[in-house]
This record gives C-alpha cells, sequence and structure tokens, in this order.
C-alpha cells in the first residue's frame, strides 16, 4: 500500500503484514526523515524546558540521542 510520509510528504510504498513488527522508520520514509522528526520534537521539549541532568533522560531518550548521533545529528543543548 502507498504511504505517505508525514515528514517530507513523499508517497512510498509501505509493505506491512499483519503480525509483523513495523517497518523501521514506519511512519517516515527514511531514517532522515525519522531522525529529522526525532529531533525537532527533541528540540522542542529543550526549548520549553529547564536543562535536565542525564539521569531524567529516559532509555527511550538516550536511544534516539544515540541514534541521531549515528546519523550525523546533533542536538544542541547548552549543558557542559
Ligand atoms: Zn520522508
Amino acid at each position: 500500500m502507498e504511504h505517505t510520509c508525514s515528514m517530507c510528504g513523499t508517497a512510498y510504498d509501505f509493505v506491512w503484514e499483519v503480525g509483523t513488527p513495523l517497518p523501521k522508520n514506519f511512519p517516515f520514509c527514511s531514517a532522515r526523515c525519522k531522525a529529522a522528526d526525532l529531533s525537532k520534537w527533541i528540540n522542542e521539549e529543550y526549548a520549553i524546558s529547564t536543562p535536565l541532568p542525564d539521569t531524567i533522560l529516559s532509555e527511550t531518550e538516550r536511544e534516539l540521542l544515540a541514534e541521531l548521533a549515528e546519523l550525523g545529528i546533533r542536538i544542541d543543548d547548552e549543558r557542559e
């Protein structure tokens, strides 16, 4: 079936069978769009809150940040 990427708007072929894991980048067309979306909300989250100590980051957030770093996307934060 065809699915439209919610980040860049590209229509791409979305193949998924019931009972199997969703595509890695769903609902985005690529890892880059997925990362762009993640970095967007992470930046927004940081923008509306005071700097948080690392201990408050959840495991999921740590994994996301690591994934973004692998893609060469840096999250700006002012922490030393
Ligand atoms: Zn996309």
